[in-house]
């Protein structure tokens, strides 16, 4: 017998954010990741039959914590979040850094410390089930904006998830795809791969499909985030030959203002 994967519900709410369940089968156990609403998880959780243990949040926006007291008080579930966030997650339980693992059941998620969007951001990464829920770190051809760290710790926090398998599924909190590509073609107009992705993504958005989950994979091929070693990328923005942080801080400036 294989080793059990986790199963992971995606759930639209907001404008443009995405909660996720994930659920061990063997042991029942289940995550509510970064909830930001009550009744729409509540839903979630019942539409499936699934009883939630836990709430995993990756950094303490609002928008990933708003239902974190509302759920606990609902259900008993214990709150995981990240150690360097303690005093800013609602109702934490558990706090949790680079190293450490979580279990859903025998399923383990390694524990990722990814600053940069907030200085306490973390991910999980389920190893075995190929799926890392990175909140606003890493986005399908984009990153989340410098809240709180400065771009060197941001290129370092993405080159760590750079080192994760190709084929790992990429569960971010939002679908900011379409936008990010835009801006993506600006920086890197000849790249085929980051051209042939967007008449994906824009087929995908014309019919209400999510671009979401991506794979480090993809991401690696067509995120400029992930590509300052790009020559093309270096040549449009004129920074050839310079520093790869360095390219990374400019890419992430302009699309800070696009
Ligand atoms: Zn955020
Ligand atoms: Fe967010």
């Amino acid at each position: 017998m294989g080793i059990p994967k986790i199963e992971i519900a995606q759930i639209p709410v907001l404008q443009d954010n995405y909660l996720y369940l994930a659920h061990d089968p063997v042991s029942g156990e289940t995550a509510i990741i970064d909830p930001a609403l009550e009744d729409e998880t509540v839903d979630a959780l019942a539409a499936r039959g699934w009883k939630p243990t836990y709430i995993f949040n990756t950094h303490h926006h609002w928008d990933h914590v708003g239902a974190n007291l509302a759920l606990k008080e609902r259900f008993g579930l214990k709150i995981i979040g990240p150690a360097a966030d303690r005093d800013r997650i609602p109702g934490i339980d558990i706090a949790v850094g680079e190293g450490d693992q979580v279990f859903l059941g025998d399923a383990a998620a390694d524990v990722l410390f990814v600053p940069g969007h907030t200085s306490g951001h973390i991910a999980y990464h389920f190893a075995d089930s190929h799926a890392l829920l990175c909140g606003d770190t890493l986005f399908a051809m984009g990153c989340g904006r410098l809240f709180e760290g400065t771009p060197d710790q941001m290129w370092s926090s993405l080159s760590k998830l750079m080192q994760l398998p190709d084929e790992t599924q990429v569960y971010c909190a939002h679908e900011y795809t379409q936008a990010n590509g835009r801006f993506a073609l600006t920086v890197e107009p000849d790249n085929i791969d980051l051209v042939a992705r967007m008449a994906d993504v824009d087929e995908k958005r014309r019919s209400g499909v999510p671009t979401v989950p991506t794979s480090i994979g993809l991401e690696k091929a067509t995120n400029p985030f992930l590509r300052p070693m790009s020559e093309n990328i270096q040549e449009t923005i004129n920074l050839i030959g310079a520093p790869l942080p360095a390219v990374f801080a400019e890419v992430r400036r302009r699309k800070d203002s696009f």
